[in-house]
């Protein structure tokens, strides 16, 4: 009697999990077929944002840097990274030969959480502080600092709307990053009078996104380097494009007859795109609301926001996640770096999955089948993320026709794959190098789209701290006026 009408009831609520999951999943459904129209629809917004001011959800920045490096590079360069989760600081010395990095001293301090709702008081005097200790540290540092000016590449990974190589106005924030009084305001400027006021004898020598250092530091190395990508908190393209194809900017000219578009592809939005009843509750209570679409499906900090959504549906519909759930409520509880641990947990009883559920969920005692089905809402997640990512990345490669589509053979030429020219794709970021299941999702669904042949002239490339060491080789190739005057 009674014992069977518990089970019954507890069966049936297992049953409501499993339907959960199983809507879920059919709504991050990306077949192929599904995967190709977005491809397709970034390709056209790319069109659309490069015809006009707001022509498209795609912003297609104009970046101002028409020359990658070269090589001829030479010298010793600061660069200042500051990203969604740390702040890094470099010194990087340039041997004057491709390839030739002398030397790489890199520090890596997390942005205290405050900041990202302070003031850019606050935020540049965080930065010009430790940028202060770390050339203090450094032997000669004093004397470099004050005898001869240095110059500094300054990585900023928000949406900027260049004035030069140098300078450009914040447009937006993202990532988490509310700070009111600097949108609208001179990106360069904020820095240069930060690192004055600590008595620092540097030069603000470029301005860039992440997206566009990863595209120079690629370049440098490899000259088929076409396009950068990040996935790390927050994710973004660039690529190099012809100035006659912006054809919002009439007139443009470079030496070079090309200019890297920084995307924003964070932005990017299609109907084609999968979405959840999840993503709609995720977007509607972030700060940043209907903004930064594509980036929410894909990004590291939202993957983890979404599983943890998913199980707190479950938990509501069911005791599994048993009665009390105070820590699963917490928004962002569920930091993507811990997903990808349990996401990645080979052990016979899942024991990582056991203790993330234990130690961070607080839930305890999580039998096998939830923590199970833990790892399967995770797999959903990343597999979405992922395979969303090889579409935009193959999008940028059909823009400028480096995706096979012009068949394979081209010309003259009979024979296949003489014609297809080789490709390069910079990658950076944490959930790209550290999440190997997103990784692999995303290589795969690459040569899923593309197919096999086509797919072997292009390869991704990690470029390990490419945003930071890609701006001071931007700095390096933008040198000051009056270089040789100051001594
Ligand atoms: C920003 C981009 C940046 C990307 C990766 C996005 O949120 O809008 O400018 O490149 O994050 O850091
Ligand atoms: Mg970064």
């Amino acid at each position: 009697g009674v014992v069977v009408g518990r089970r019954v009831r507890s069966r049936r609520k297992w049953g409501r999990v499993l339907r959960i999951l199983k809507e879920f999943e059919e709504g991050c459904d990306t077949p192929v077929g599904r995967l190709k129209q977005v491809v397709d629809a970034v390709a056209v917004e790319m069109h659309a944002g490069l015809a006009s001011e707001g022509g498209s959800k795609l912003r297609m920045l104009l970046t101002f840097v028409d020359n990658l490096p070269s090589g001829k590079e030479k010298g010793t360069y600061y660069a200042l990274d500051l990203g969604g989760t740390y702040f890094r600081v470099m010194r990087v010395q340039l041997g004057g030969q491709r390839s030739s990095i002398l030397a790489h001293d890199v520090e890596r301090y997390p942005i205290p959480e405050h900041l990202l709702t302070s003031s850019s008081e606050d935020l540049f005097d965080f930065i010009a502080s430790v940028f202060k200790q770390f050339v203090e540290r450094d032997e000669n540092g004093s004397e470099r600092s004050l005898g001869k000016r240095r110059d500094l590449g300054f990585t900023f990974s928000f949406p900027v709307k260049q004035t030069s190589v140098s300078s450009g106005i914040l447009m937006k924030w993202t990532k988490g990053f509310v700070i009111e009084d600097m949108v609208g305001k001179e990106v360069g400027e904020y820095l240069q009078e930060a690192l004055m006021k600590k008595g620092l004898n540097v030069r603000v020598a470029a301005l860039v996104n992440d997206t566009v250092g990863t595209l120079a530091l690629g370049h440098y190395h490899d000259a088929d380097t076409v396009a950068a990508v990040i996935f790390g908190t927050g994710t973004n393209a660039c690529y190099l494009e012809r100035t006659d194809a912006i054809i919002k900017c009439q007139g443009l000219l470079t030496t070079s007859g090309g200019m890297v578009v920084n995307m924003e592809w964070g932005n990017f939005w299609s109907s084609h795109l999968p979405r959840t009843t999840y993503d709609v509750e995720l977007d509607a209570d972030s700060p940043n609301p209907n903004d930064q679409g594509f980036e929410k499906m894909i990004s590291g900090m939202y993957l983890g926001e979404i599983v943890r959504r998913v199980i707190v549906r479950m938990s509501l519909e069911s005791d599994i996640f048993g009665a009390v759930f105070s820590k699963l409520s917490t928004p962002f509880i569920l930091r993507t770096p811990i997903m990808a641990a349990l996401h990645e947990d080979n052990s016979p009883d899942l024991a990582e999955v056991a203790r993330v559920l234990k130690d961070i969920l607080e839930v305890p005692d999580a039998p096998m089948k939830v923590r199970k089905l833990l790892v399967n809402v995770c797999d959903v997640v990343t597999r979405r993320a992922a395979r969303l990512a090889a579409a935009g990345i193959v999008g940028i490669l059909k823009k400028i026709g480096r995706d096979g589509s012009g068949g394979i053979t081209s010309g003259r030429s009979s024979r296949a794959d003489t014609k297809m020219r080789r490709s390069v794709v910079a990658v950076e970021g944490g959930l790209y190098t550290n999440y190997s299941m997103f990784r692999n999702y995303l290589n795969e669904s690459v040569v899923e789209i593309l197919g096999e042949e086509v797919a072997q002239h292009v390869t991704l490339k990690v470029m390990d701290d490419g945003s930071g060491i890609g701006a001071a080789l931007v700095a390096a190739s933008n040198p000051s006026r009056d270089a040789d005057g100051v001594q």
